[in-house]
């Protein structure tokens, strides 16, 4: 995309989301970035610095307790298992240059990183892997009972 239709849809970005509430722009450009185009994220920053927010929102342990808040609300019975793989990237090396992306398949928790360091990758395998294997409402353990992310207790 060159230089001009950038602007012009980067603009349009700031039109549509200039009254868009200042929590839903900071999930945008922080846990939510990698899901948005480059123009659309440039867009919800700008919005951003006219509201001049009195704390940072680009550190690494601010991602994180976005992250964990995000998820958690989605999937209660996670949440420390979110929290500790965050814990864990950040003292391993893991930095706001690192696209990390979630979503939910089918009950799993993925989680996708782009890094090549085998650390970081392992890191993420092996949560998403105990998250699997615990229900995302109540974090109930038995993999026996789980299906499709959720206990029989809670189904
Ligand atoms: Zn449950």
């Amino acid at each position: 995309m060159n230089k001009i239709d950038f602007k012009l849809v980067m603009e349009s970005v700031i039109k549509d989301y200039l009254n868009a509430p200042t929590e839903e722009l900071i999930m945008n450009v922080t846990v939510s970035r990698w899901e948005h185009h480059e123009w659309a994220v440039v867009g919800f920053e700008k919005i951003l610095e006219e509201r001049s927010l009195s704390y940072d929102i680009y550190t690494e342990n601010f991602f994180k307790k976005k992250f964990v808040e995000k998820f958690s609300r989605l999937y209660p019975g996670w949440t420390n298992d979110i929290r500790k793989m965050m814990t864990e990237l950040i003292e391993n090396g893991w930095n706001l240059s690192i696209p990390l992306t979630a979503k939910d398949y089918h009950g799993r928790f993925e989680c996708f990183i782009s890094s090549n360091d085998i650390i970081l990758q392992q890191i993420v395998e092996s949560n998403c892997e105990l998250m699997s294997l615990k229900c995302s409402r109540c974090g109930f353990s038995d993999d026996e009972y789980i299906f499709d992310g959720v206990c029989q207790k809670c189904r």
